[in-house]
């Protein structure tokens, strides 16, 4: 049977390590704050923004949400930014996707001076850590190589098999596992004999958005399996990974929930604190 990387246990002890590092801050000045800006009211982005809330105020993160309404436009969305921006109480702006399709994503994403994009979406962080250059790290890749460390995965010279290649999961996955010295392979939906690719991972990270999409013959006995998907099946959230089979072929694997959902949250939180400390500087 593997060993569960659980999120749940790692971001609880995060968080204990976070608020200390919080109320050491604010002894030297400094009152980390983050802004998210939910635009119209999707529930699943409602009910993210309300865990992210939450999550800083546990942690004694100032935190504000700013919301717009469905129909706001280009500009008063832009602006709304540029507020932030220029706003010293705020070290961290989220944007929260999707955004409505009258938006155009890319734009308002760039307006986030770099420094305050937590999310690390801002195509400045996407080339800093393309370039391996310090920059910040997208919540959800920097959540799953914390965790893979954590349970002491060996990664040099490992062979890591990213499913999806999103801008937001899989291709910052995989540079963050390249920068780690694992040799990387990424597989999409044009992929051929994906199967036989993903058996040969000693890493196997899943973020498709398709239920049980990993079955347990695709599966390299020992690997370590990574689901990061988040599916509702019947009402109930089931990963990408077919988890009661794999978990016995594999040597370490996350579940679905508690798993990689839980460590996004912990690295939001973290890399608000960093951007913080920098901007103190
Ligand atoms: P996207 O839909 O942006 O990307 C999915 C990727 O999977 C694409 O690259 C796509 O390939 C690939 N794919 C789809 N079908 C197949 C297939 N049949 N065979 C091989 N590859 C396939 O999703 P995200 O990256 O945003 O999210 C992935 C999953 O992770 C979702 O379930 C999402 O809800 C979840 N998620 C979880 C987070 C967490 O905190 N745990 C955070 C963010 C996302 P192609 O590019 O060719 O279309």
């Amino acid at each position: 049977m593997a060993i569960i990387m659980s999120g749940k246990v790692m971001s609880a002890a995060l968080m204990e390590e976070q608020k200390e590092q919080v109320a050491d801050m604010k002894l030297r000045g400094i009152h980390p704050g983050l802004a998210v800006v939910l635009v119209g009211e999707d529930p699943a982005s409602q009910i993210y923004v309300r865990n992210k809330g939450q999550a800083c105020e546990d942690a004694g993160i100032y935190s504000r949400t700013i919301r717009l309404d469905a129909a706001v436009s280009q500009e008063t969305l832009m602006s709304t930014i540029d507020e932030l921006n220029a706003d010293s109480r705020v070290h961290g702006i989220l944007v929260q996707l999707p955004l409505p399709k009258h938006l155009d994503e890319g734009t308002i994403l760039a307006r986030v001076k770099p420094e305050k994009d937590v999310d690390g979406f801002h195509v400045v962080n996407a080339g800093r850590l393309f370039t391996a250059q310090h920059g910040v790290v997208p919540c959800t890749p920097k959540g799953i190589l914390y965790m893979l460390k954590k349970a002491e995965v060996p990664l040099s010279g490992k062979h890591a098999v990213i499913v999806g290649r999103s801008n937001i999961v899989g291709k910052p996955a995989a540079m963050l596992l390249l920068n780690e010295n694992c040799t990387v392979t990424i597989c999409h939906s044009r992929t051929q004999d994906l199967p036989s690719i993903a058996r040969q991972a000693d890493v196997l990270v899943a973020a498709v958005g398709r239920p049980k999409f990993i079955t347990a013959d695709m599966v390299k006995p020992g690997a370590a399996v990574v689901d990061v998907g988040i599916n509702r099946v019947d009402g109930r959230l089931v990963g990408d990974v077919d988890f009661d089979n794999a978990e016995k072929v594999a040597g370490w694997i996350t579940p679905v929930p508690g798993g990689v959902g839980k460590m996004t949250i912990s690295m939001l939180l973290q890399n608000t604190l960093e951007a913080a400390c920098r901007q103190a500087l």
